[in-house]
């Protein structure tokens, strides 16, 4: 299986940063190694979706909304995303969970995103504290098992383990912990499913993530969004 660099843009990019930065992401998915997927803020979506319109990188999204019509003011349907061309979206990333999405809200968005044809990134992770008291196999395992029994059978998805400390905080996650939670995501998710590290990966440290067995790629956030960052990770992608 080829690695995956999945690139979560958050809310730093304007609309023609993001633009720029697509491009780029681009010209370096040509040579790379990897497969490559962004995910641009909302309002960028649609322009980034022509940028890429023939390019090797695929289109994600950040979020998106459990249901796909109704009066639910200011959300944004998973058959709206499917329309742009997203194949991809984040559901339950810490900085949603953090504004008080639970796990079954979770589970309810993958199932929707899943059902209009699109691939959901379930991320789950711990809190510092509940790591802290050795509970990071029971939350994740928690996190993980609501979603995949609200998914439609032989749904396609990925797993993201981003551990909730780790998450911008410049301070990653060991590689024997990465691993260790992996191997025990992957008795859950079955073979099938890709399975992505994310928490802090930057240019120096994505080569310990990349090589571990159970590691199928990396969601990386702050660096995916610096241009020197971004040519750095394509130039160790295409050697
Ligand atoms: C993320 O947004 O999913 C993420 C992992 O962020 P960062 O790489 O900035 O820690």
């Amino acid at each position: 299986m080829r690695k995956i660099f999945f690139a979560n843009w958050k809310m730093y990019l304007s609309d023609d940063d993001a633009v720029a930065l697509a491009r780029a992401y681009d010209e370096g998915a040509v040579s790379a190694s990897v497969d490559v997927v962004v995910a641009p803020g909302f309002t960028s979506l649609e322009r980034v979706a022509r940028a890429l319109a023939a390019s090797k990188v695929a289109l994600g999204a950040q979020d998106a909304f459990w249901k796909d019509e109704g009066a639910f003011t200011g959300e944004v349907a998973p058959k709206q995303l499917a329309a742009l061309g997203v194949k991809y979206v984040i559901v339950g990333h810490s900085e949603r969970r953090a504004l008080g999405e639970t796990d079954d809200l979770v589970a309810r968005k993958a199932a929707t995103v899943a059902a209009d044809g699109m691939t959901p990134v379930v991320c789950v992770g711990e809190l510092k504290e509940e790591r802290e008291a050795g509970r990071q196999d029971e939350i994740v395992r928690v996190q993980l098992e609501t979603v995949l029994k609200a998914l439609p059978p032989g749904a396609a998805f990925l797993v993201a383990y981003e551990p909730r400390w780790a998450i911008g905080t410049g301070i990653p996650c060991e590689p024997s912990d990465v691993a260790a939670m992996h191997a025990k995501i992957r008795t859950l998710a079955g073979a099938d499913a890709p399975i992505l590290y994310g928490g802090s990966v930057d240019p120096e440290n994505f080569a310990s993530y990349l090589g571990l067995q159970d590691v199928d790629g990396l969601l990386v956030g702050g660096a995916s969004a610096r241009l020197a960052d971004v040519r750095a990770f394509f130039e160790a992608f295409s050697s």
